[in-house]
């Protein structure tokens, strides 16, 4: 029980740790783009290739999640496990598909940022799993309640814009084609980054699902860490393109 109690301030301070950086990133991001993709640029020190980092970055959200969630108390009960099944939905298909479906460009991802997602993605793992199968409460009546049913439904809508908004960017380059254009179709009539609109209703709709702060800490910190990106995307966009679509919004259709 004391053992439980301590545990419960570490994960605490550690979900506030979550914050503070949501907070760092999102001033960050304000003045200086994270080196990779459009924004690659010489003097971060040693690079990995694109392709590689996106695989060690992204595993710990698959690996280190599991591997804290099978050590709860409540691991093999049903709602912790579908809430398993939906973060997994999102992580396994990062870690393990996307990585592949990007087109080859040679593009490399400095360590250092590398490094960062790892340590955030560890963090972020240790956060989640062990609130959803050991710290918090979720018996089999949590599928039926409200939050729980908003929380995956806007999860899935987000999934499905997520995904969606890939594959009109991997068609843009053919084979051994490292150039930029124009996005077009579905939500590209709205915003320029609707891949980072997608992934923003997905972990708010976890974070409804869990009902958690450690939840809403990491729909904060995809807030803090994608709206910056977009806003400098789409303005990359205008200047790059003269005729870019002007009623095109960045990130949230009609809004931002
Ligand atoms: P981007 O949209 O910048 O790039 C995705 C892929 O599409 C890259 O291979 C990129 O090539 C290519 N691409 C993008 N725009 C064009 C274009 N106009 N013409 C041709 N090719 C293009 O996404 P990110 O790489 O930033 O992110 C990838 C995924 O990871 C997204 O789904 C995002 O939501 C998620 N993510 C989540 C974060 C979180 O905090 N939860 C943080 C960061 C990303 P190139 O590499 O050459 O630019």
């Amino acid at each position: 029980m004391q053992d439980q109690v301590a545990e419960l301030q570490v994960h605490f301070w550690l979900v506030l740790l979550m914050f503070a950086f949501a907070i760092q990133t999102f001033i960050l991001l304000f003045w200086v783009n994270a080196p990779y993709g459009r924004f690659t640029r010489a003097g971060w020190g040693p690079t990995i290739s694109a392709r590689s980092a996106w695989v060690l970055m992204e595993s710990p959200a698959v690996l280190v999640f599991v591997a804290i969630f099978f050590t709860g108390d409540h691991a093999f009960e049903l709602a912790p496990l579908v809430l398993l099944g939906v973060w997994q939905l999102h992580y396994l298909i990062r870690t393990f598909i996307f990585p592949f479906r990007i087109r080859e460009t040679g593009k490399r991802i400095p360590a250092v940022i590398v490094a960062l997602a790892i340590f955030f993605n560890v963090l972020n793992a240790y956060i989640n799993a062990r609130w959803i199968s050991h710290l918090g409460e979720y018996p089999v009546a949590w599928l039926t309640s409200i939050p729980f049913f908003a929380g995956v439904t806007i999860f899935i809508v987000g999934w499905i814009i997520n995904q969606h908004a890939d594959i009109p960017l991997f068609r843009l380059r053919k084979p051994g084609e490292t150039h930029y254009s124009i996005p077009e179709g579905g939500l590209y009539r709205r915003v320029s980054c609707p891949n980072y609109f997608g992934e923003i209703l997905e972990w708010t709709g976890w974070a409804l699902a869990t009902w958690s702060l450690a939840g809403l800490a990491f729909a904060v910190f995809t807030v803090a860490n994608l709206l910056p990106r977009a806003l400098a995307t789409h303005r990359w966009y205008r200047e790059k393109f003269p005729d870019y679509p002007k009623s095109r919004r960045a990130l949230i259709p009609y809004l931002v």
